[in-house]
C-alpha cells in the first residue's frame, strides 16, 4: 500500500483507520493540494498562485479546479475578518457523504462492508457533533430551539412550511441511504429552504432548484411512496424518510428518544367501524406500531407506545379510517432566512 504523508492525515482530517481508502476518494492532485495548503486560509489569488507555482501536477485552469475542489469538498470557503471570501481545507468527513451521493460510480465500487463501516462512522460522528446533546437536553425536558431539533410533520404541514419558506428551494440526493441502500426508496427527496449559503450543498453546485409546487410534489409522492416527512428547522429543510436508513430515525431508536426526538407530529385512533381491514397500515408503519393476526376479519391493533407519532398511516389508509390525536402546530416562523 502507498505511503502517505502523515501531515495528509491531519490536515485533511483523515481517520487513521481509513487510510485505505484514499486512493477512492482524493486523486493525486487533491492530495498535492492537501499537502500544499495545509492549515492555511487564502484568497482566491493567492490560491491559484499556489497551484501556479507549486503544484507537481500540471493545472491548466486553476479557477476550474479550484471550483471543482470546492465541488468535491476537498475545500471549504471561509470568510475573514476583512470580509473577503477565502478557501480552506474541508474534511474528510463531509468527503464521505459528497462521494456517496454525487460520485456513486466511485461509491459503489467500494466493498459492501466498507460501506457499512463508513455509514456507523457517519451516524457516530453525527451524534458527537451536536445531536447527542441536543437529545439528551429533550430527553431532560429542555428544547434549545437552536438546537438539532428534528420534528415528524404531516402534509399539511410540509405544505405550509413550504408556502412559508424562502424562494430558494432545492432538492437534494438523501446521503443516509445513498451509503448502503438498505431500502430502493427514491432518493432524491430531500428538500433544503434558502438562499444558498458558503459550503451547503447548493454553493458547492449540487442538487436542482424547484419551484414550490414542485417541492410539495416530491413530499407528496415520498409519503405515498411511504417515506415520513421530518422537519429540520437549523438546517431549513424537509426530508423524507425511511427508518432503515435514515440516520436522525436511527440515532433516535439508539438513544431510545421515542416520543420525545424527533418530536411526534400525532399520535391515532382507528375507527374500526370504517376500517377494511386491508392491512396496509400494518405494512407502511416503519415501527411495528399497528398489528394485524392473519384472517380477514381480525382488527388491526394500535400499540401507542411503538408509534412515533409520524402520521404515515393516516393519508394512506384508503378508507378515512384512521384519525390524528394530539395534534401538535408545528412553527413555521423565519423559514424565510437563510438557513
Ligand atoms: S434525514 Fe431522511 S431524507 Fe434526509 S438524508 Fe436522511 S433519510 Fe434521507
Ligand atoms: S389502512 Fe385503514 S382500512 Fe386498511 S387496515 Fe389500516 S386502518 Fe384499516
Ligand atoms: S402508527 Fe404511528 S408510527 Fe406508525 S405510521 Fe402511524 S403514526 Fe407513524
Amino acid at each position: 500500500m502507498q505511503q502517505y504523508d502523515e501531515a495528509l492525515f491531519e490536515y485533511y482530517q483523515i481517520p487513521r483507520k481509513y487510510e485505505f481508502l484514499i486512493p477512492s476518494f482524493l486523486s493525486d492532485a487533491q492530495i498535492d493540494l492537501i499537502m500544499l495548503m495545509g492549515h492555511e486560509i487564502m484568497e482566491h489569488e493567492q490560491l491559484v498562485g499556489l497551484i501556479h507555482e507549486k503544484m507537481s501536477f500540471q493545472v491548466s485552469f486553476p479557477d476550474r479546479f479550484i471550483a471543482d475542489s470546492y465541488h468535491d469538498t476537498i475545500l471549504d470557503k471561509v470568510i475573514s475578518e476583512e470580509g473577503k471570501l477565502c478557501y480552506k481545507l474541508g474534511e474528510f468527513y463531509n468527503r464521505i457523504a459528497c462521494c456517496a451521493r454525487y460520485e456513486y460510480d466511485k461509491w459503489v465500487l467500494l466493498d459492501e462492508k466498507v460501506r457499512f463501516e463508513l455509514d456507523q462512522y457517519i451516524l457516530s460522528e453525527y451524534l458527537a457533533r451536536g445531536v447527542d446533546e441536543t437529545i439528551t437536553q429533550c430527553m431532560n425536558g429542555g428544547i434549545d430551539p437552536k438546537g438539532r431539533i428534528n420534528e415528524f410533520i404531516d402534509l399539511e404541514d410540509a405544505k405550509n412550511i413550504i408556502d412559508h419558506a424562502s424562494a430558494y428551494v432545492f432538492q437534494f440526493r438523501c446521503d443516509c441511504r445513498s451509503y448502503v441502500h438498505r431500502c430502493d426508496n427514491p432518493l432524491d427527496n430531500c428538500i433544503h429552504f434558502g438562499k444558498p449559503h458558503i459550503n451547503s450543498p447548493a454553493d458547492r453546485g449540487h442538487g436542482k432548484r424547484l419551484t414550490k409546487e414542485e417541492a410539495f410534489e416530491v413530499c407528496r409522492q415520498a409519503n405515498k411512496h411511504g417515506l415520513m416527512q421530518n422537519f429540520e428547522l437549523h438546517s431549513g429543510g424537509i426530508c423524507n424518510c425511511c427508518a432503515c436508513c435514515c440516520i436522525p430515525i436511527r440515532t433516535s431508536i439508539i438513544k431510545g428518544s421515542n416520543h420525545i426526538w424527533p418530536i411526534p407530529k400525532a399520535f391515532i385512533e382507528i375507527d374500526q367501524g370504517k376500517c377494511i381491514k386491508c392491512g396496509k397500515c400494518v405494512k407502511i408503519c416503519h415501527f411495528g406500531a399497528l398489528s394485524k393476526e392473519k384472517g380477514q376479519d381480525s382488527p388491526v391493533v394500535y400499540d401507542k407506545e411503538k408509534c412515533r407519532g409520524c402520521t404515515l398511516c393516516y393519508p394512506n389508509c384508503p378508507s378515512e379510517a384512521i384519525k390524528l390525536v394530539d395534534k401538535r402546530e408545528v412553527k413555521y416562523q423565519n423559514l424565510d432566512e437563510d438557513h
